[in-house]
């Protein structure tokens, strides 16, 4: 039983009134801190969920003595908790930093010139400290200005951007000024990795000024968190650091390593193109037999390690960019012999026309990267607008059995939201087919000519987009289309992105992406700027050596749901990261398009957000009808608008 504060009881709310289910938010947050335990929150997007938790923690971690960790992606997301705890500052006293990584916030030249690189520049601002030569960090010792901006810093708080600004102008390191701070903020907003990656986490955990355990950890847009958390124990390598690193062991003077690479080179090209499970140990093994190093391998491996560094700082005395292939090749490799043998990492060897050849070290299991912080914060709140299935989400990222779980109403009406699902088309392979690629661009035409602005296509696959594509996708629509290219620059894919949103005021065009690809997930289209979106597919990944490998090893941990948890849920979060793009305020409104019948089906349809599956519709599979159902909508919608305005 969820317990509700008086409304006027929550001094950290800034604003004058509640978005709809916003009140419940803030009690849940509370409960779960005050309780010392763990929730996880599935609300749609628009309820403001960045303020409602941080007033709900800060009502009762200000009372404990708890410090507010805000952990996020993106700096956008960040930013969002400084503009937040400024509206709160205005009537309560709270503090807050948003910090970034060093390589980030150094403001010196001399290292920036070089490399952008956060290792590098780590080691390039340890060299540049301990020999005096940065003067951002001799200027700390002028204790009167660094005080002072303290203050400042501690009077309001404070983003990442005005921190670097600010210290820039007084000439002070930004990194240093915000170590400063660190244990003196209640609340600090951070990226995942300072939490996440164990190497960061280290360090930073250092730098707070207490324990773990007197935090609260808020986790943002948390739906992709396992697999994003997986990736930090992650590693690869390249078959150009193998080639660098014969050419760095010719130049230095290095013949055992130019020999083990050379073998390396020869056994991997043994192998045949596709992908395949390797034991990195056993290939370390083989390598040095071919290569006659008769030498311990974890001896071999941590001695060329050595060397490589030796490289490095000879380069960082020369003024050079510290880099050794070398140094690499160590690393990953010694990583390899950690980790061969764990049933909760695989390494694979990939080889595919067109790419360079590549090792993998994959981390199948997220609570290597999240366990010891998870276990000793003092709670954790983990919320995101599409987190069903929940109890998966608490399994894999090792939450306790007694987490706190809640699934928000929807705060959308059902004149606001149309969620259509299609019967008579899927991308199930066996099925596609030029017939039911011409099946879905008509479905899809009679979309885009019923909306009356912009429509967002998203796709399960590349492939599934050529389909439409190659049936006539461009020639049944009138409204400009605009294309998400597979390999295109992020320049040319912002550019592309703002000239369709442009289009809504002018008579609507076509965005057409993939789902979980830059348009689907790292782009909001409020408003006007995409009012219908169609999801063409449920995204599943290809069959693969890493995705078997993935449900094989759930299915080990959590029986009978491997395949679920592994397989099914990532594909739906990305369909329901794309379903839910136009939708990002509470007064948007549109439409909803699966043009999938799998989505409609009992299993599926439960791990489609609520706000989402508690409105779906199924759509008979008849010519025209499509087109009449979101007509009606759209016109209905119109009278809304106008009886609102009357
Ligand atoms: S002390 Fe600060 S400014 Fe100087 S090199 Fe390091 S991070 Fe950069």
């Amino acid at each position: 039983m969820v317990h509700f504060l008086l409304k006027e009881s929550w001094k950290f709310f800034p604003y004058p009134s509640f978005k709809p289910n916003q009140e419940q938010l803030l009690s849940i947050v509370y409960k779960a801190i005050n309780s010392r335990s763990h929730a996880i929150i599935d609300g749609a997007s628009g309820l403001g969920k960045t303020v409602g938790s941080l007033a709900g923690a800060l009502q009762t971690a200000k009372e404990q003595g708890l410090v507010i960790l805000y952990a996020a992606r993106t700096y956008k997301e960040l930013d969002r908790v400084i503009e937040e705890l400024e509206a709160i500052s205005r009537e309560e006293q709270v503090t807050g930093l948003s910090i970034r990584g060093r390589s980030e916030m150094c403001i010196n030249e001399a290292v920036l010139r070089f490399s952008n690189d956060p290792r590098t520049v780590m080691e390039l601002c340890s060299d540049l400290t301990q020999s005096g030569k940065c003067a951002y960090y001799g200027n700390m010792e002028d204790a009167g200005t660094v005080r002072a901006l303290m203050d400042d810093f501690l009077h309001t708080p404070t983003g990442a951007s005005t921190l670097i600004s600010e210290s820039k102008r007084l000439e002070i390191c930004p990194y240093e000024m915000a170590k400063l701070l660190l244990p003196h903020v209640d609340v600090i907003a951070l990226n995942y990795a300072y939490l996440f990656s164990s190497p960061i986490r280290e360090n930073f955990i250092k730098k707070l000024g207490r324990p773990l355990s007197q935090h609260v950890l808020i986790l943002d847009e948390a739906h992709n968190l396992p697999e994003i958390v997986s990736e930090f124990e992650s590693d690869h390598l390249t078959l150009s650091t193998i080639n660098s690193s014969i050419e760095e062991a010719e130049k230095y003077g290095k013949p055992t390593v130019k020999r083990f690479s050379d073998s390396l080179l020869e056994l991997l090209s043994e192998m045949g193109e596709g992908e395949h499970i390797v034991d990195l140990k056993s290939v370390v093994r083989d390598a040095l037999r071919m290569a006659r190093i008769d030498e311990d391998l974890l001896y071999f491996l941590e001695e060329i390690h050595a060397f490589g560094e030796s490289i490095k700082s000879l380069q960082l005395s020369k003024g050079k960019v510290p880099r050794s292939y070398i140094h690499r090749l160590g690393e990953f490799f010694l990583k390899g012999v950690e980790t061969s043998g764990r049933s909760d990492f695989i390494h694979l060897m990939t080889k595919e026309e067109d790419l360079p050849l590549r090792l993998d070290i994959i981390a199948l299991d997220p609570r290597t990267s999240t366990s010891e912080v998870l276990n000793s914060v003092a709670a954790t709140i983990s919320m995101s607008g599409t987190l069903e299935d929940m109890e998966s989400y608490r399994a894999v990222m090792g939450l306790p059995e007694n987490t706190i779980k809640t699934a928000l109403p929807s705060p959308f009406t059902d004149e606001q939201v149309l969620v259509l699902s299609c019967k008579g088309v899927s991308t199930i392979y066996e099925k596609r087919s030029p017939e039911i690629y011409k099946r879905m661009v008509s479905k899809i035409s009679e979309v885009v000519r019923s909306t009356p602005g912009n429509t967002g296509i998203f796709c399960s696959s590349y492939e599934v987009m050529d389909g439409l594509l190659g049936a006539g996708l461009q020639r049944s629509i009138t409204k400009p289309l605009f294309v998400e290219k597979q390999k295109a620059r992020s320049l040319e894919q912002d550019r592309l992105v703002e000239e369709f949103k442009k289009m809504s005021k002018h008579g609507g065009a076509v965005l057409l992406g993939v789902m979980g690809g830059r348009f689907s997930e790292g782009e909001d289209y409020p408003g006007d700027e995409m009012n219908s979106v169609i999801i063409v597919g449920v995204p599943y990944p290809k069959p693969s050596a890493r995705v078997s490998a993935q449900i094989k090893y759930y299915e080990s941990l959590f029986p009978n749901k491997g395949m679920e948890y592994g397989y099914i849920i990532p594909a739906m979060r990305r369909a329901s990261q794309a379903a839910g793009r136009p939708f990002r305020n509470l007064d948007d409104r549109g439409v909803i398009v699966f043009l999938d019948y799998r989505f409609s089906t009992k299993y599926l349809k439960r791990f489609l957000p609520y706000w989402i599956s508690s409105k779906l519709i199924t759509v008979e599979d008849s010519e025209g009808v499509l087109e009449k159902i979101v007509l009606e909508f759209y016109s209905n919608r119109s009278k809304h608008h106008q009886n609102q305005k009357n």
